[in-house]
């Protein structure tokens, strides 16, 4: 089984698609990894999810992604005594640490690191950004704001500061007993929520201690300011559209989204656009043309991963979503005008032997119309610099560590394979071409272009290419 395009596709898991069926149709149609969002549902659910995904990925023999999304610091007003309250423009309105339930003048604000750091002339943004504050007067325990634009206000409904640091960090209480019980079932990947800077992704690395892969999710503009720092520590970065499209204007989206995806492109990390991407699809079985062509223009980027919420996890057309988004996805790579593109924004190898190799392999495989560049990698890096390299012919990354197989369903034109490890040079070669066959990657008599690390066997040592027959 091989997908037919290099572009992965990310869907989210939620009560649209709980049982088997379900699931197994959601990978039939061309999920690679599964994102499972921590701000919803209950770990049981969770477990049983994770459950159903491993077993249909034995049952394909496959590797299959999972990816937890932690919840955060996602800031909330608190309950209200009607449920709701309506907030007129021009109006004063007050926020505070006071327990008691809110009205048409004040709401409780149960975050006290908020009050501490915001200033006067403070936007707070409410349910969206539906409705803006902007801060007249502070206190340790209060803000007095005007509505600057109104509307009605439900219980628990989100809070965006945009542009306020706070002083909070990017692993809450909660997320620490959801990271626990992630790593502990299994996940290949830990999305991190509401990074604002570097320091919030060391310090998750620490508490993950290589047990997953860190995506970090670019949903704060002041995350932005340290962009390059950002994705350094990190293993794969989000372009999380829905609050940072929150907190910055509309206007301001799609050129961070471009400038995001470049930069990730050009230090080699996996890059996933998420939200939005078919919203309509939650209750229409067609998507509009302009989110056909958002999708589009993601994979005409170069992104590694398009990501699915709604959708696909609370939809009334999750599969249909998947199968139209695997659509268009296969439709944009077979545009001859794709590989300009793609080509365009490809960056110059780094000075390492690993690159100067997977670099020199992409451009042996394209001289010589190979039918694949075919990875040894252990840790996966190795397959992250060939996929680095967009090249024009599929990589095939063999690899004898399950936990690689499955974190490289995020990467940009990888299909991996779980498979031993070569001891020699006839035996990399027999091992390459028979798993390039046996994956429908190459037929008898194709050239395939493979990379490896001699001495056989020892990770971060890629230094040899070699061009094979399929079949000699
Ligand atoms: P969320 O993150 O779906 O967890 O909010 C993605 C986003 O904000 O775009
Ligand atoms: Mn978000």
């Amino acid at each position: 089984m091989r997908r037919h395009r290099r572009a992965k596709i990310v869907a989210t898991l939620g009560p649209a698609s709980s049982s088997q069926e379900r699931i197994h149709a959601l990978f039939e149609a061309g999920v690679d990894v599964f994102r499972f969002n921590f701000s919803h549902g209950s770990h049981a659910k969770h477990r049983a999810r994770f459950d159903i995904v491993r077993k249909i990925e034995s049952e394909v023999g496959r590797p299959i992604a999972v990816m937890a999304d932690l919840q955060g610091p996602k800031l909330r007003v608190g309950d209200f005594v009607s449920g709701e309250a309506l907030l007129e423009q021009g109006c004063e309105f007050r926020l505070d640490l006071a327990p008691e339930p809110g009205d048409a003048r004040r709401a409780p604000l149960p975050h006290p690191e908020i009050f501490s750091a915001l200033e006067d002339g403070a936007e707070i943004l409410l349910d969206d950004g539906r409705i803006r504050l902007t801060v007249v007067a502070h206190g340790a325990d209060y803000a007095d704001t005007i509505v600057e634009a109104g509307g009605k206000l439900s219980d628990h409904k989100g809070v965006n500061l945009p542009r306020v640091p706070l002083g909070l960090g990017a692993i809450t209480p909660k997320d620490q007993r959801d990271l626990r019980f992630a790593l502990e079932m299994g996940v290949d990947w830990v999305a991190l929520s509401f990074v604002q800077r570097p320091d919030d992704v060391a310090a998750a690395r620490k508490l993950i201690s290589g047990r997953a892969s860190i995506m970090t999710k670019l949903e704060k503009p002041a995350a932005l300011d340290s962009l390059a720092e950002i994705i350094d520590l990190s293993d794969a970065i989000m372009v999380a559209r829905g609050d940072l499209g929150v907190e910055l204007a509309p206007e301001d989206v799609p050129a961070e989204q471009k400038n995001i995806v470049r930069a990730a492109r050009r230090a080699g990390k996996p890059v996933v656009v998420a939200t939005q991407m078919l919203e309509s699809m939650i209750y229409a079985a067609q998507p509009t043309r302009a989110e056909a062509s958002d999708v589009a223009t993601a994979v005409y980027d170069g992104a590694d991963g398009l990501m699915l919420s709604a959708e696909s996890a609370a939809g009334e057309y999750p599969v249909e979503s998947v199968a139209m988004m695997n659509r268009i996805i296969e439709r944009v790579e077979r545009d001859p005008a794709y590989r300009v593109f793609i080509e365009s924004q490809n960056y110059d190898p780094e000075a390492t032997p690993a690159d100067a190799i997977t670099a020199a392999a992409r451009q042996v495989a394209e001289t010589v119309h190979a039918a694949a560049v075919v990875s040894y990698t252990t840790s996966g890096s190795t397959a992250l610099r060939a996929a680095r390299e967009r090249p024009g012919v599929p990589i095939l990354a063999l690899t004898p560590e399950l936990a690689t197989a499955r974190r490289l369903a995020m990467v940009w034109g990888v299909h991996c394979l779980h498979t031993k490890d070569a001891t020699d040079f006839q035996d990399m070669v027999e091992i390459a071409c028979s798993a390039a066959l046996g994956q429908d990657i190459a037929r008898l008599g194709d050239r395939i272009v493979i990379t490896a690390g001699v001495p056989f066997g020892t990770p971060g040592s890629t230094n040899v290419l070699r061009i094979a027959w399929v079949g000699e």
